[in-house]
């Protein structure tokens, strides 16, 4: 045997031991590559972690759904541990009864990953803050420092990208199924038919109010109940990211001049009258499927956003794939300044992983992680590991992550924003699911078959993709 041979490769470097980076240690290190995993806890501390534990969960207790057949997170956990997650394996070990819910033990979830990781001959966890860029020998290097990455090492970052690249706040407006919204009320067209940069000139849908139902809205928007910012999230009304019930409070006229404003488009269904107030949807993936609400980032409770926005005309059924928020958040904007296998375009040495890739939650994150550890080892042996299809739960976040969001369709602000694993994330069936005797589904049972099948499809398709990997 050569020395070349007996030589094991030089380890790849994680910045950051939570969900994501714990995740892609454990990868790493299963396809014999060597880890040394920098975590700054309890060194140094965050504004919300407690603990020195790795994967320290830092919020709810919950990975949500473990409906593998119709819930996308529950497709996602049936994919981790196909790919033989830690942080689900522990999460196993550890559960907690919560119904369809995936809850653990919070300590002895941290502490059992932790735990993991320790006894893992070919991981080194060194504790203290990166704090700046990665010195240049580490040439195969994982940023998984997350949604409270320390200051000095986003500084860096922001100053590689380019700082409008990076984020330190999202501002999410809800996002709704398309074929969830009425197009019996609502119609497409863009203000003044405007194509812009990358639009048709009918790239929005509208949902008309007349001034009783404007009128309501706002009542409903001042008088809803609110989630307060964090200690440490200050107020950070920013770069015209008001949250829209702000904007309502300011006077009862300022939606009606902002993202409300009725200017520019005519209603299809009722073209002699004129609205008195527009709500704008806009495309949000590249597959259509979803859109959001322009302007209306909102820091009202969930149930009330539901309820609230199911007043407007078109949006009465409305499913949402996401609900609207504006939290203390680092993140990229990710389908400019990262390339399919999550390597920064501008230095492909550091790829990045978890939350700062512009997932969302814990199980979204701690996925990242997995796949971009086993993309990290892949490199590291001299293979290339294809991103998985993007039928599969993990493919469809990793696609809308690094290319299925809609970049820009008119000169706004950047768009993308943290997304949690859906269904509207993933391409259309090619048929439309029957009931047993062969009839038309409808309602309700045409859409949890729907969902049944986007599962099925996901599942074999991953399969396929892991007998080639
Ligand atoms: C306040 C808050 C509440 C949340 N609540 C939930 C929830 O209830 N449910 C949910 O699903 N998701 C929640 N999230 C979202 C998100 O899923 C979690 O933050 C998740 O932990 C993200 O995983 P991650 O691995 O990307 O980051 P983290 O788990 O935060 O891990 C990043 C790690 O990097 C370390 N680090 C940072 N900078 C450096 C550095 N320079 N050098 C070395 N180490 C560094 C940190 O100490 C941390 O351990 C919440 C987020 C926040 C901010």
């Amino acid at each position: 045997m050569t020395d070349r041979q007996n030589s094991s490769p030089a380890p790849i470097h994680i910045i950051g031991g939570g969900l994501a980076g714990s995740e892609a240690a454990w990868q790493i290190a299963r396809a014999g590559v060597p880890v040394v995993l920098h975590e700054m806890r309890p060194e140094r501390a965050t504004d919300v972690h407690k603990t020195g534990f790795l994967a320290e969960l830092v919020c709810s207790n919950s990975f949500r759904s473990d409906d593998c057949e119709t819930n996308a997170v529950g497709v996602l956990h049936r994919e981790m541990r196909a790919l033989d997650s830690l942080v689900l394996r522990c999460a196993d070990a550890h559960k907690v009864p919560a119904g369809g819910a995936l809850a653990v033990d919070r300590d002895a979830f941290a502490a059992a990953v932790t735990q993991a990781l320790e006894s893992e001959p070919s991981i080194e966890i060194q504790r203290g803050e990166v704090a700046g860029l990665p010195p240049a020998e580490w040439d195969n290097v994982i940023i998984a420092s997350g949604p409270l990455t320390s200051p000095a090492l986003a500084a860096a970052i922001g100053a590689l990208t380019g700082e409008a690249e990076l984020a330190f706040y999202d501002a999410i407006a809800p996002i709704v199924h398309r074929e969830s919204i009425d197009m019996g009320k609502a119609w497409f067209q863009s203000r003044y038919d405007k194509a812009g940069p990358g639009g048709t000139g009918a790239d929005y849908i509208n949902c008309p109010l007349d001034r009783d139902q404007y009128e309501a809205f706002v009542d409903a928007l001042i008088q809803g109940p609110k989630t307060e910012f964090k200690h440490f999230e200050k107020t950070p009304y920013f770069d015209g990211c008001l949250p829209i019930e702000v904007m309502a409070e300011r006077g009862r006229e300022t939606l009606r001049h902002g993202p409300m404003k009725p200017v520019g488009l005519t209603n299809p269904h009722n073209p002699n009258v004129k609205p008195y107030a527009i709500v704008q949807l806009r495309q949000d993936n590249a597959l259509g499927t979803l859109y959001n609400m322009v302007g209306f980032q909102t820091k009202l409770l969930y149930g009330a956003q539901a309820e609230t926005f199911r007043k407007i005309p078109g949006l009465e059924q409305a499913e949402f794939a996401r609900l609207g928020g504006l939290h203390r958040n680092t993140f990229l904007n990710s389908p400019k300044v990262l390339d399919e296998r999550l390597r920064l375009r501008a230095q492909p040495r550091l790829r990045f992983a978890g939350q700062i890739t512009g997932c969302e939650g814990y199980v979204e994150s701690a996925s990242i992680g997995l796949i971009a550890g086993r993309m990290a080892a892949a490199e590291r042996l001299g293979r290339t590991l294809l991103p998985p299809p993007r039928t599969t739960a993990l493919g469809a976040l990793l696609n809308h992550i690094t290319g299925g969001h809609i970049e820009t369709i008119d000169a706004g602000p950047r768009s993308f924003q943290p997304m949690n694993v859906n269904f509207g994330l993933f391409p259309p069936l090619d048929f439309s699911p029957k009931a047993p005797d062969g009839k038309r589904l409808r309602g309700p049972e045409k859409a949890l078959a729907k969902k049944r099948a986007l599962s099925a499809r996901a599942e074999a398709d991953l399969r396929a993709w892991l007998a080639e990997a």
